[in-house]
């Protein structure tokens, strides 16, 4: 019987292994989806794969569930950074999840010099990112860093990672990644602005990167968040996992 619940836990999975729950999620699966004791949960941790678990002991304000068998090996994304100027709050949620679901292995929220928000809720940014993990059947669970100046990301920027740099001020050029060979797979990053877009400054910078590849999303400026799905699936046809 396949279980029907996916939980992640920060604890190491593996045949006979006992994992404690705590409160919450305690009451997620007990109180809330009404498992007993026998029942099947699928877990799932980033590290060790999925794995078929049984509830040992339900309580309140706790429990235990035994590993099973595992039931999928852990799958890692391809090494894509998704980095972007946080927008209103609902979006910058959805931006999140949607990258955790499409494949990113880290998300990086950056204050640019017309970005709309420069506070998050790291935490809660995080919690989205394990949400999706959980319901897309994902085995891994991307990092969401915590909010830095994208001045101070380029100044370290790791010499061979490659920046999928998607500006709005190519709208309706004909950019992509053409001249990009797919293989052997790089480390790369997506990078995507803010509503106000990037300054004259900060276009000049990236363009002069030698990572750097300028791409036009198509004839029409898109919203942040629609430019982030979009931007990650061309990435992820043309050079990731989706192939
Ligand atoms: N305020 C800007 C303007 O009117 O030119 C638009 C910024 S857009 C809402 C937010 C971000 O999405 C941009 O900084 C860029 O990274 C990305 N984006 C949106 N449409 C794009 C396009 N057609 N080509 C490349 N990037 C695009």
């Amino acid at each position: 019987m396949s279980a029907k619940v996916r939980l992640y836990v920060d604890h190491p999975l593996g045949a006979g292994q006992s994992v404690p729950l705590d409160r919450d999620q305690a009451h997620y699966l007990f109180g809330v989806m009404r498992l007993g004791p026998g029942a099947r949960v699928a877990l799932f941790n980033g590290r060790d794969g999925e794995w078929q678990a049984e509830v040992a002991e339900a309580g309140k304000r706790g429990g235990v569930l035994a590993c099973v068998a595992q039931s999928k090996p852990l799958q890692l994304p391809p090494d894509l950074w998704l980095i972007f100027a946080p927008i209103k709050k609902a979006r910058t949620d959805f931006i999140v999840e949607k990258a955790a679901e499409m494949g990113a292995a880290r998300i990086v929220p950056v204050v640019t010099e017309f970005t709309n928000s420069e506070r998050i809720r790291q935490d809660r940014l995080q919690a989205h990112a394990v949400e999706a993990a959980e319901q897309c059947g994902g085995t891994f669970v991307p990092e969401v860093a915590e909010l830095q100046k994208l001045s101070a990301l380029l100044d370290h920027w790791p010499l061979s990672r490659q920046l999928m740099f998607c500006d709005e001020a190519e709208v309706g050029q004909r950019l992509f990644l053409d001249e990009v060979r797919a293989e052997p797979p790089a480390p790369w990053a997506i990078l995507i602005g803010p509503e106000g877009g990037f300054s004259e400054g900060e276009r000049k910078r990236l363009q002069g990167m030698e990572q750097s590849h300028v791409v036009s999303l198509g004839p029409r400026i898109l919203r942040a968040d629609t430019a982030a799905v979009a931007a990650m699936t061309l990435w992820q046809q043309r050079l990731g996992d989706w192939r």
